[in-house]
């Protein structure tokens, strides 16, 4: 230690004499202020902090996606041979194939990927019972193209998908009225009450014309399609007419809404809107908008008859919720 200081006092002394002592003063205060930027300099940031940004919500990364979902996808072959025939629209069929899961855009705003979510709505409105990669998909979603004067490629798109999207709209009485039409509610005493077993044993309201409905479309879903009833709560209402004074008063104290202005003039102040169970994932819940939860409704059997058959019994579906339908019996 003291040979140590030794040779640093002879450092020292030696600068001295070589330098001068102004010259030492300057490597001096060069000391001081290199130290002082070692301790104030700002820290650098964590790996995390430095990664780039991904807009990609959680569950849709890597395996977590399908793997939240539970529902087996649905086969990738239809049973009817004529789907697979390969011909024009082969090229067609394997890119929605490749597109059916990767296809990254935002037809309800939020960004999603792929369209497995659609499939149902979109076959039923193209009216082909193939899978989504299959040649026959394509055909009929060319056919159904050409009839609406767009490229008629058989590729789905968003462009494609836009088109149905404005008819789906359009055959929702409530949206077509303008925000500041908001319909009045219905008056007291003129709704009816679902049945505690259709309804969780809750007091559900509705128009007595909605309930009617109802209640045809579960007698036939009963009889047409029994294995929805393996799920013990298949089609069971959890949300129908809502107070807008009492909607909106929930909506500013949990916050758990679309706003409060949407959420005051929301298609339930018709008595003609009813939320129902079509199924949900593990760790969802029936009416959780998380893609995952919605994948998994979209494969339900439950969802699926009802995209076929709901509007036999005048019930037409909003697209971005599974659970969401209107009847459209009645003017608003
Ligand atoms: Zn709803």
């Amino acid at each position: 230690m003291r040979g140590l200081l030794a040779i640093l006092g002879g450092i020292v002394s030696w600068t001295l004499r070589a330098l001068g002592w102004t010259a030492a003063t300057a490597l001096v205060l060069i000391g001081i202020l290199f130290t002082g930027w070692l301790v104030l300099r700002p820290a650098s940031p964590s790996p995390a902090a430095r990664a780039p940004p991904t807009s990609l919500p959680e569950p849709y990364i890597g395996e977590t996606y399908a793997s939240r979902v539970g529902d087996p996808a649905p086969p990738a072959v239809s049973a009817d041979g004529n789907c697979e025939r390969p011909g024009r629209f082969s090229a067609a069929a394997r890119a929605n194939a490749q597109s059916l899961t990767t296809t990254v855009w935002a037809p309800f705003g939020p960004e999603e990927i792929g369209w497995e979510i659609y499939v149902p709505l979109i076959a039923q409105e193209i009216s082909t019972r193939c899978a989504p990669g299959e040649p026959g998909f394509a055909r009929a979603l060319a056919a159904w193209q050409r009839r609406k004067g767009a490229r008629a490629d058989g590729m789905m798109s968003p462009g494609a998908f836009e088109i149905m999207k404005q008819a789906w709209h359009r055959r929702r009485p409530f949206s077509r009225i303008r925000p500041e039409d908001c319909p009045p509610p219905p008056a007291d005493g003129a709704l009816a009450t679902a049945a505690a077993l259709e309804s969780y044993g809750r007091p559900m309201r509705l128009r007595p014309g909605a309930l009617a409905a109802y209640r045809r479309m579960t007698a036939a879903a009963h009889a047409e399609a029994p294995e929805i009833f393996r799920q013990p709560d298949a089609l069971k209402i959890f949300s129908a007419y809502r107070d807008p004074e009492a909607d909106a008063a929930r909506c500013l104290s949990d916050g758990n809404c679309d706003g409060v202005r949407r959420t005051y003039c929301s298609a339930h102040r018709t008595g003609m809107a009813l939320d129902i169970h079509v199924g949900m994932a593990p760790g969802g819940n029936p009416a959780s908008t998380a893609d995952f939860n919605r994948l998994a409704q979209s494969r339900s059997p439950a969802y699926r008859w009802m995209v076929r058959n709901a509007s036999r019994f005048g019930f037409v579906n909003y697209p971005f919720e599974p659970w969401h339908w209107e009847w459209t019996g009645e003017p608003i």
